[in-house]
């Protein structure tokens, strides 16, 4: 690491970041990275010079443990500790990701009305233009070139790059798996099908595509466009995420072909970050059509893979309400069968989501307790089930408690269970 001091402000080139993703309630970084630290914040730049973390240092910052986040599709996330309490048994990390965009956010937080979190986005915004009245003078090398770097990745530059993702994919990635928490949502996406079998009608985030295999040549230039995008900082990433709704329903051909031709082509078996993992989703139907083969396969790639199903509800009467066509029989066979392969396949973890809300039919949380009495003799440390709260929740004061209501819910599990908060690419 080398590190210079110019006119009140630090920098730090060639930092080292932990090597694997770990759960701790303080910030750490992974992988390599460079540092720009004025008085008033800390900028953390990836391998390309382009932002991805800022926090205050000043007495108005929000908490020294929180920090902002930018994404590769130019979003803002703002990491709160949302006080500690109770934080890892809802979501299993130890931090809350506060989004700037509408989800289905069941947390008070708001840090895009404080002031000190915006002065931090201006402070982003005026960097470049303060940088460049640093660059007088003769500076080494590596640290003039960094700079330049820098300041032409301005907010306006990287607004217009992150757009990129969109084209090279030909959809946006509107929803991870929340697996994908596991390496705090970096995953390289790469779409392997498009849309899924049911378009539910409670869904906000479906594709507008119906269910179809891309090519393996689509899948091709997808990779080579991919590595283009993420260019130097592709070494920081280790996990991908074939998409789109439901990679599973795709033949075992096509993911496996998918999987191991990005893990070569983005050379993660020599990423900074140890543990590759692949993330995507399946469905009801696939998770049935999928037999041993499939699995077999999947448990074979250099991966650590996860697949999250959408179950929903084991309640004729809520899939109804939810618009999801599909037969309690299917949801009770489907459950069967992703506990099956978590018991069978080491490196496959199948995990599902039920939706959580208060305005459901009574047999909805009835018909879920039986489906785990009838599957579970004992505790289980895989398979974790997700509880989605609904994104049309209108009673507030339910809202306000369902941290409570989770709990009650959380206590009667024998799989780890979490809340899920969607979040997209
Ligand atoms: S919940 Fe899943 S299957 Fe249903 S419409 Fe949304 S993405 Fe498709």
């Amino acid at each position: 690491m080398e590190t210079f001091a110019l006119d009140g402000i630090q920098i730090a080139l060639g930092k080292e970041g932990a090597r694997a993703y770990s759960k701790v309630s303080y910030p750490l970084r992974y992988g390599r990275f460079a540092e720009i630290k004025t008085p008033e914040h800390v900028f953390q730049f990836n391998l390309n010079g382009e932002l991805k973390f800022i926090s205050g240092r000043g007495r108005n910052w929000p908490n020294p443990s929180e920090w902002l986040k930018r994404t590769i599709t130019d979003d803002w996330v703002y990491y709160s500790t949302g006080g500690y309490e109770g934080v890892f048994d809802c979501l299993g990390e130890y931090y809350v990701p506060c989004l700037s965009y509408p989800t289905n956010n069941f947390s008070a937080c708001d840090p895009f009305h404080d002031n000190a979190v915006l002065s931090a986005i201006q402070a982003w915004e005026l960097l470049p233009e303060r940088l460049t009245g640093l660059k007088g003078g003769s500076l080494p090398t590596e640290l003039g070139e960094f700079l330049e770097v820098v300041i032409s990745n301005s907010p306006g530059e990287l607004h217009k790059k992150s757009r990129r993702i969109r084209e090279i994919l030909g959809d946006d990635i509107t929803v991870l798996p929340p697996d994908a928490r596991h390496v705090d949502y970096d995953v390289i996406p790469l779409l392997i099908a498009d849309g899924c079998l049911y378009r539910c009608r409670f869904c906000r985030v479906k594709s507008r595509f119906h269910f179809k295999e891309r090519s393996r040549e689509d899948i091709r230039r997808q990779v080579k466009e991919l590595k283009d995008f993420f260019g130097r900082d592709i070494s920081n990433y280790n996990s991908l995420f074939l998409g789109q709704h439901d990679a599973l329903n795709a033949s075992a051909e096509l993911v496996e072909f998918a999987a191991r031709y990005a893990y070569d082509a983005f050379e993660l078996g020599s990423s900074h970050l140890e543990g590759p993992c692949l993330f995507l989703f399946g469905s009801v139907d696939s998770v049935i059509k999928s037999d041993d083969s499939v699995f077999e396969r999947i448990n074979r790639l250099p991966f650590r893979t996860y697949i999250n199903v959408g179950l929903e509800s084991s309640d004729a009467k809520t899939l109804h309400q939810l618009g999801k066509g599909i037969a309690t029989e299917a949801v009770e066979r489907a459950f069967g069968r992703i506990l099956e392969i978590n018991n069978r396949y080491e490196k496959v973890e199948m995990t599902s989501n039920f939706v959580f809300g208060d305005n459901l039919p009574e047999g909805h949380m009835q018909s879920f307790f039986n489906l785990m009495e009838k599957n579970f003799s004992h505790p289980f440390h895989k398979g974790t089930i997700y509880f989605s709260p609904l994104m049309d929740i209108k009673n507030g004061g339910w809202k306000k408690n369902i941290k409570r209501e989770f709990f009650k819910l959380k206590v009667r599990i024998p799989v780890p269970s979490f809340l899920y908060l969607i979040q997209r690419l």
